[in-house]
């Protein structure tokens, strides 16, 4: 065997002993309430597709109608010769739908993250997540350069003793540097809500600017699902809204709203919107199709249902689980602990027709693993009496 060969299945043996291999699973179907898995229709409650769009023909036709206006392709990055009218229409509809100048858009919220840090922070900055924000916020705050500093989940004296940390470099006299808060405001793996109006009453106290995540608030929570920030009346405080276009809104891809002026640095100095290939006008046009039904009666319907999911779900995983709390999002977690436990439950539901994920470490911490359960606008009260019926086999 080649000294290569022997690198990876050693580095494979090791994930495997832990309890933390991951395989593709391949789904033969459409997104959906019920999905195709090797020959098997399971209930599926993995999805973030909340709304039930994903596979929405509103959705589906505007993407046909761009390929037979526009091609399969873009072409090239948006400031070589890819931004075509499709982007611009879907950013003026965002920052409609946000309320705030302008938006940019990228092909993932991942890279939203990554180029968004990179253009704001370097190393004099200061940076400080929650300890539950996505991985794509920790590796773009790696990248950055900026000092990191971690605050508990949701603790905001925790947040306030190292913005008071950050207050006392100014008064040794270096110039103030700049402090950027990160966090989501519907986490993705325990599906709890950040305290919002806290939050920006603290950090205007300090100075400090927010960039507030809202990939599983948007579409979801507030009116007309315009997100969390927009619920609890703090949007015009936010410095940085970012969100994804790939959950609820039914398409792919992530995007930034704020101010003209923060979207302009973003053109000029966001690596991976500078460096990447434009979205294809299918997905742009599908995201446009996903914010107009967000905002329609039947949006306002689809969310109506969803939320008596929410509460069905929740009170399902409630009377499992004592460390659950309540839930105000779709995301509902059953907490198990062990990471081999986890897998052999999701295993278990999906001999029985039901499929939810267990996640592992990295996602969440070692020793967190869980069932992760989602809720749609498609599913059923129906469905959720069989989630019911099949945990209680378990
Ligand atoms: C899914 C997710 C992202 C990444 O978005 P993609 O478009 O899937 O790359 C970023 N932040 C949070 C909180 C997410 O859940």
């Amino acid at each position: 065997m080649s000294s290569f060969e022997y690198h990876l299945k050693e580095a494979l043996e090791n994930i495997s002993s832990a309890g933390l291999f991951r395989q593709l699973r391949q789904i033969d179907s459409p997104q959906g309430v019920h999905i195709a898995v090797d020959g098997q229709r399971l209930l599926n409650f993995s999805s973030n597709d909340y709304l039930g769009l994903a596979n929405h023909p509103a959705l589906c036709e505007a993407a046909v109608r761009e390929v037979a206006m526009f091609g399969a392709g873009s072409g090239a990055s948006r400031l070589i010769s890819g931004s075509l009218h499709v982007h611009a229409e879907l950013e003026e509809r965002l920052a409609e739908f946000k309320g705030t100048q302008a938006a940019l858009t990228f092909s993932s919220g991942y890279s939203t993250a990554i180029g968004t840090l990179g253009a704001l922070l370097s190393k004099n900055d200061i940076i400080i997540l929650d300890k539950l924000v996505h991985a794509c916020v920790v590796d773009a705050a790696r990248l950055s350069g900026a000092t990191l500093r971690i605050y508990r989940h949701n603790d905001l004296n925790d947040l306030e003793r190292i913005l008071k940390w950050a207050d006392d470099r100014t008064q040794a006299g270096r110039a103030r540097p700049k402090a950027l808060i990160v966090t989501e405001s519907v986490f993705s793996m325990d599906g709890d809500l950040a305290p919002l109006q806290e939050l920006v009453r603290l950090k205007n106290h300090h100075g400090a600017w927010l960039m507030l995540d809202e990939a599983h608030a948007t579409g979801v929570s507030g009116r007309k699902g315009a997100g969390l920030a927009r619920q609890c009346d703090v949007a015009e405080q936010v410095e940085i809204q970012m969100g994804t276009l790939g959950k609820a809104l039914g398409a792919a891809g992530g995007y930034i709203c704020g101010s003209r002026s923060l979207i302009d640095l973003l053109i000029n100095r966001a690596r991976s919107f500078i460096f990447s290939t434009a979205p294809v006008p299918a997905v742009a046009g599908a995201a446009i199709a996903g914010i107009t039904l967000a905002r329609s009666a039947e949006g306002d319907a689809r969310r109506e249902q969803l939320w008596n999911r929410v509460r069905d779900l929740a009170d399902i995983i409630n009377s499992r689980d004592a460390l659950s709390t309540i839930s105000h999002s779709p995301i509902q977690p059953w907490i198990v602990g062990d990471e081999t436990r986890a897998v052999e439950l999701a295993d278990e539901l999906r001999a029985k027709g039901i499929y939810a994920p267990a996640i592992r470490y990295p996602s969440v911490g070692r020793g967190q693993a869980r069932l992760r359960f989602t809720v749609s606008a498609d599913h059923t009260e129906a469905d959720l009496v069989q989630l019911r019926k099949t945990l209680d086999e378990l």
